[in-house]
């Protein structure tokens, strides 16, 4: 049989199969409006029963989520601006994504890495043409997996590429083992080995021994420094880092920062991995986050690990890249997973790809991102409890006096506003989890696909609520008399002036 008979009879056989999961689909969703009998207080019960209590979200239970939307179960809305931490920068259940990831999964399941197929080599081949990088591919499941992987694979290189022979005899020599730098409040995921280096007490001590923690040394993220004085004890073999430490309190590294790691890692001989989970592929306005503080042409990091948005919100995928000199010392079975690199994983890895290139998503989180933090910046000026407005394309962070920022986050879910005749309850954003005795940061971080007038629509609301929580304006104008409705009405005015002018100048840039 030719190759083109092959792939006919597959698709008729997808076809066919999508018939019947169409059959299927409708029973199942018989089922779900059965299941939408059951009171919502069945359904909390058990969530006591039956699941382990590691997250407490709020009780709103979501019926479904499009675009920019997530929906409830009494059709009330609320815009993401969560977007589940950056897994949806295509926006929920993309068509394109949704469709790649329905079709490969009616033609194969999940096949192991033990059988070859076409889907994987191509996501490879696309991503590197994407990022304009030589690094390989090795693919894995959640985020967690690729920079603990990542790392792994330093320490592989560490152990066998040439470049390290004499570092590696110094430190026998000496019965040193080497060593792992890392940024003290990172977050890396929840594995054993993203715990142990961790500096959050609240990871780790209640996993307490962590295993590997005398493998590891701590810096201050942005102190180059430190990072200098801990390179020249002379016994790492790689350093660990985000590019912005996003779950940290979306803290920007200080301009030139990772240039002179790259720099001084290189003068070192210590290899550099950049945590790219959560920046990566569109969402600070670039494809890679390291875009920003590299030279162009430059390749930066020796290991990256991508996840969220490479999953276009529909599948369990991440990526290990690393640079090829280092990627071919690793051999069969060295490192691997069951499920990464399945042809359904594949497939969507590469719609999504396609979807943030075709839409030119970097281009739009970073003109909408400026756009937005101009608006916040703006409307939050001079307010005690706002100490910053900072971000990255639309990766942004509002730094709150004090620990306000969840009771922010819940009266943001509050704030209804309405949107080309749409009622909006509210957005959902949460705040991250640096560590900090005096502040808190709200995260947000919409699909990229967002209409820009949406976006500024909410991050007017959003502005108004956070100032409605602290009233600084208010405050003062009674300490010294009362303002009268005609200045607020002028303030108002003033400000809708600004927020009109800032978007008719943006949608004009943008179409
Ligand atoms: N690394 C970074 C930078 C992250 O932000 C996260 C998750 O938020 C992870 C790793 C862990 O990813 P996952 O939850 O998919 O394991």
């Amino acid at each position: 049989m030719d190759a083109k008979t092959a792939a006919r009879l597959a698709l008729q056989a997808g076809l066919h199969r999508l018939n019947v999961a169409a059959e299927e689909a409708a029973a199942l969703a018989r089922f779900l409006l059965i299941d939408l009998r059951l009171p919502p207080e069945t359904i909390k019960e058990l969530e006591q029963r039956a699941i382990v209590g590691n997250y407490r979200p709020p009780e709103t239970l979501v019926l479904m989520a499009s675009g920019s939307a997530i929906t409830d179960e009494q059709g009330r809305q609320w815009l993401d601006w969560q977007g589940a931490y950056s897994a949806n920068n295509t926006g929920n259940s993309n068509p394109r994504v949704t469709g790649a990831n329905h079709l490969a999964s009616v033609l194969t399941s999940v096949l192991s890495r033990a059988r070859r197929h076409r889907q994987l080599p191509l996501a490879a081949h696309e991503l590197q043409q994407a990022l304009g990088l030589k690094h390989k591919l090795l693919p894995m499941n959640s985020g967690c997996e690729a920079i603990e992987g990542a790392a792994l694979l330093a320490k592989l290189a560490f152990n066998r590429h040439p470049r390290f022979e004499k570092k590696r005899r110094l430190l026998a020599a000496f019965e040193e083992q080497p060593r792992l730098i890392v940024c003290r409040n990172n977050f890396h995921g929840r594995s054993s080995w993203a715990k142990a280096v961790s500096t959050n007490p609240a990871y780790r001590d209640p996993f307490a021994p962590n295993t590997m923690e005398s493998e590891v040394r701590w810096v201050d993220f942005g102190d180059i420094g430190q990072l200098e004085e801990a390179l020249k004890i002379g016994d790492a073999y790689a350093f660990v880092a985000e590019p912005i430490q996003c779950e940290g309190g979306m803290n920007m590294p200080p301009n030139g920062y990772f240039r002179e790691v790259r720099r001084l890692c290189d003068e070192h001989n210590v290899l550099l991995v950049l945590d790219e989970v959560q920046t990566g592929l569109g969402r600070t306005g670039r494809m890679l986050a390291q875009e920003h503080f590299f030279d162009s042409g430059d390749e930066g990091a020796d290991f990256i690990s991508l996840a969220k948005s490479l999953s276009g919100g529909q599948e369990v995928v991440s990526a290990i890249l690393a640079k090829p000199e280092y990627a071919d010392l690793v051999g069969p079975s060295e490192h691997g997973s069951t499920f990464g690199g399945s042809p359904k994983a594949a497939a969507t890895m590469r719609a999504a790809v396609r979807e943030i290139q075709d839409r030119q998503l970097c281009r739009q989180a970073e003109e909408k991102g400026r756009f937005c933090l101009d608006i916040l910046r703006k409307m939050c000026a001079g307010s005690p409890e706002i100490l910053d407005v900072r971000g990255l394309g639309l990766a942004i962070g509002i730094e709150v006096e004090g620990h306000g920022a969840d009771d922010i986050c819940a009266r943001l879910r509050q704030s209804p506003f309405t949107y080309r005749g749409q009622r909006f309850e509210g957005c959902w954003t949460n705040a991250t989890h640096g560590i900090t005795d005096r502040t808190t940061v709200i995260r947000i971080s919409p699909p990229l696909t967002t209409p820009p007038d949406l976006l500024a629509a909410s991050m007017y609301s959003i502005a108004q609520a956070i100032r409605h929580s602290e009233p600084r304006r208010f405050r003062r104008e009674r300490l010294e008399r009362p303002a009268s409705p005609h200045e607020l009405a002028a303030d108002l005015l003033e400000e809708l002036g600004y927020l009109k002018r800032r978007l008719d100048r943006f949608i004009t840039d943008i179409l």
